[in-house]
């Protein structure tokens, strides 16, 4: 399901959460105008290497100040698309345009584009302020304009105190900072980034996240960057578009991804999901109910879908949005009951794996309001689990 098939409520809904969002409400929502110009199209694109298809068939819109990410498994065709648009490959077939201009036969050099490799590339004899220079000297800018455009930069990454340093008196942290400022420098409308904070901890990786979003805010450059990890898409993009084998499964903004995942993949691929496996039983205009063989009441959910009737369906629960009880609640639909078999005490959460009669096992998460919550229940606890009619969501394939 796309956000244009939910019910205007249900995209009010969703837009309203975006907005709240402070990490996406800055950027101009392009996307959602429908007359707005795209930035960059691919059109249907394909890309062979003898015969295997690396990318195959992709059509694909961003728009301008949009922090897009590329999220998919190693080998999904990420960085081949991404690699398409800097010039370094041809497409098979299909055209890559920007800005409006047909790329075909455009040298990466002669491109809009600027793109940042994972390894960095500093050259480790230069000083970080010569890195940074280094593009721009090479224009034949003169040494003042050069001076101020790399105070400049080095200002907006963070580092004016290290100007002088070499590559290998930084942190990793900084390593990636001044790669960035070097990229930005020569003011490309369009940066992209292949794992940017691939080479960094997770705590360092998280902090920089932010950076890149708030430098990406600053200069209003267009990032598209590819990543592997969910998190980090979640966190950074204006918009999200997850691929597998080649193909670009959806793309939506992390909160419709998460919360309208459009197959059982996308909702494995982006965080952790509950798929219960059943049988539509009833199909009306705007609600479904679906029967499970691992659960006794039925599934009640208020959004249509189009299928055949009695076709078999996946519904898909997060863990967050189950509740727990000891007492059997009084809603008829959307409920079951099971044996804890396991808890993990997460310090802001705990994590349930809770065993149904039939031999499935549901993951419950709650959080940690109180000091005590975890003593509520125990392992080998009976407990009911139940959710609300608009927590789940069908999906046909
Ligand atoms: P990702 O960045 O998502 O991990 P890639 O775009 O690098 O994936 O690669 C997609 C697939 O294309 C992989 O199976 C990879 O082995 C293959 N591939 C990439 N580049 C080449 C190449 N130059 N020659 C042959 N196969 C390639
Ligand atoms: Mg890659």
């Amino acid at each position: 399901m796309t956000i244009a098939e939910l019910s205007p409520e249900q995209q009010k809904d969703t837009n309203k959460a975006a907005a709240k969002n402070p990490l996406t409400a800055p950027a101009p929502d392009l996307w959602r105008d429908p007359n707005a110009k795209p930035f960059v199209v691919f059109d249907n694109v394909t890309k062979k290497f003898d015969d295997f298809t690396a990318v195959d068939n992709i059509s694909l819109n961003i728009y301008r100040r949009e922090l897009f990410c590329l999220l998919g498994g190693s080998g999904s065709g990420k960085s081949t698309l991404l690699r398409m648009l800097a010039g370094f490959e041809q497409p098979t077939s299909g055209r890559i345009l920007i800005d409006g201009v047909d790329m075909a036969g455009i040298k990466p050099w002669n491109r809009p584009v600027n793109m940042m490799f994972q390894s960095y590339a500093l050259f480790p004899h230069l000083s970080v302020e010569k890195n940074i220079a280094f593009g721009l000297k090479r224009e034949g800018l003169a040494d003042g304009d050069i001076k101020k455009r790399v105070a400049n930069m080095l200002d907006m990454v963070q580092l004016g105190h290290l100007g002088k340093r070499k590559p290998h008196q930084l942190s990793g942290g900084q390593r990636q900072r001044v790669a960035l400022a070097r990229s930005l420098v020569k003011n490309p409308k369009l940066l992209l980034l292949d794992e940017p904070l691939g080479a960094l901890d997770k705590k360092l990786r998280e902090e920089t996240q932010f950076e890149l979003m708030n430098i990406q805010e600053e200069t209003g450059v267009t990032f598209v960057v590819v990543t592997h990890d969910q998190e980090e898409a979640m966190t950074l993009a204006t918009r999200i578009g997850v691929m597998n084998t080649g193909n670009i499964v959806q793309v939506g903004e992390p909160h419709d991804i998460y919360e309208y995942p459009n197959s059982a993949f996308v909702a494995r691929f982006i965080g952790s999901v509950n798929l219960i496996n059943g049988r539509i039983i009833e199909d009306e205009v705007d609600s479904v109910r679906v029967k499970s063989q691992d659960m006794d009441a039925p599934l009640y959910l208020n959004h249509g879908i189009s299928c055949a009737p009695g076709q078999e369906v996946n519904v898909a629960i997060r863990p967050e949005k189950i509740m727990l009880s000891r007492e059997l609640p009084e809603q008829t639909d959307n409920r079951c009951e099971g044996t804890i078999e396991d808890i993990a005490y997460m310090g802001s959460m705990s994590i349930f794996r809770i065993r149904l009669d039939s031999g499935k096992e549901i993951r419950v998460t709650q959080p940690n309001i109180a000091r005590d919550m975890g003593a509520r229940f125990t392992w080998n606890d009976r407990v009911h689990m139940y959710w609300d009619v608009d927590s789940a969501v069908v999906l046909t394939s």
